[in-house]
């Protein structure tokens, strides 16, 4: 109901690149309810390949796009197109530049999920950059699903990783300058780019997705939030689709957010449906959620994709039929 008011008053203030795909994105949502029995499965297949990620990473979205297209598996390719952002010096919530925790470490955090169901995840990673490639390692070079710190880094080398700085000139002023007067207050849609969760759907209708992020920016020391977290910060299900999240990580765990969505679609939800519910579950419990931002982005085996959050600003990038576009996604809280 939410969303069908939203439509009619779409005042789709944006970063949008394309109004025909918001639009589409939109009619993914107008023609779900919120009630599990009233969805009806999707009739109709979309177009193949798609990526769909966080926020406005453009070229992130592209290169997974291309990968895709290419005939690249859709884990492989979301591998490759987050990597533009962990290489991205100028992005400070993931990757090489990301902003460091309070003691001046970056430690960066990731997971990737395949459409066999397998996963791998690293946390509290220093000196490597491609951490959602090191996370592909882990699943499919280790008895294990994670690795944390040390252990990850070691493991790293191992694998042929190299060692890198990952604190930036520009991301250690910012840290000093924060020492002046440090307070732990996250600011929601923080610079418009965050944490990156990648879904992709290959040639073949195979679904998988990773996370990837430098996490919350001077986070306590050894912190983790739900990026590489399975079923929080990530899920897939190759029979029923995928979701990821970004925001507040601590938030997105108590709900096991990704992993929701994936079995509310499961029963019967579209995507968009699906990342509404599970924002609701979070707001309908707790009243600070006017401080922080959480967003959802999910995508169904039919390949219909949906996105939610509980403010204004978060934007989604959908590649598909050739076409790589910003979205803004709709919002919980309208004031
Ligand atoms: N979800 C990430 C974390 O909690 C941060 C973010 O996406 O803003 O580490």
């Amino acid at each position: 109901m939410k969303r069908r008011h939203f439509l009619k008053n779409a005042s789709l203030t944006s970063v949008g690149l394309a109004v025909g795909s918001t639009l589409t994105g939109c009619t993914d949502a107008a023609t779900t309810k919120s009630k599990i029995s009233e969805e009806k499965p999707p009739m109709t297949m979309n177009k193949k390949p798609i990526a769909i990620c966080t926020w406005g990473f453009v070229a992130a979205n592209a290169k997974a796009g291309e990968a895709l297209s290419k005939g690249i598996t859709a884990l492989d390719a979301a591998i490759e197109g987050v990597a533009i952002e962990e290489e991205n010096i100028k992005n400070t919530t993931v990757g090489k530049g990301g902003a460091p925790d309070r003691e001046g470490n970056v430690t960066l955090d990731a997971c990737v999920m395949d459409s066999n169901g397998d996963c791998g995840a690293v946390v509290c990673v220093e000196n490597i950059t491609n951490v959602a490639a090191l996370a592909k390692q882990v699943m499919t070079e280790t008895p294990h699903v994670m690795l944390a710190g040390e252990g990850a880094e070691a493991f790293a080398y191992s694998q042929g990783f190299k060692k890198e700085k990952l604190l930036t000139e520009a991301s250690k002023k910012a840290w000093e300058a924060w020492l002046k007067s440090p307070e732990y207050k996250p600011i929601i849609n923080i610079e418009n780019h965050d944490t990156i969760g990648m879904l992709t759907m290959d040639n073949n209708g195979d679904i998988a997705g990773t996370c990837t992020t430098s996490g919350l920016s001077y986070k306590m020391k050894g912190r983790v939030g739900d990026s590489p977290i399975i079923g929080s910060g990530l899920f897939i299900d190759n029979t029923i689709g995928g979701a990821t999240a970004t925001g507040m990580g601590e938030e997105v765990m108590k709900t096991v957010g990704s992993f929701l969505i994936v079995e509310l679609m499961r029963n019967g939800m579209s995507p968009q449906a699906a990342c509404e519910e599970a924002v609701n579950r979070i707001v309908s419990k707790n009243d600070r959620y006017k401080d922080f931002q959480i967003a959802y982005i999910a995508m169904n085996k039919a390949g219909e994709t949906g996105a939610y959050c509980i403010h204004e600003g978060f934007t989604y990038m959908k590649f598909q039929d050739g076409k790589n576009e910003n979205i803004p996604s709709d919002f919980y809280h309208k004031s």
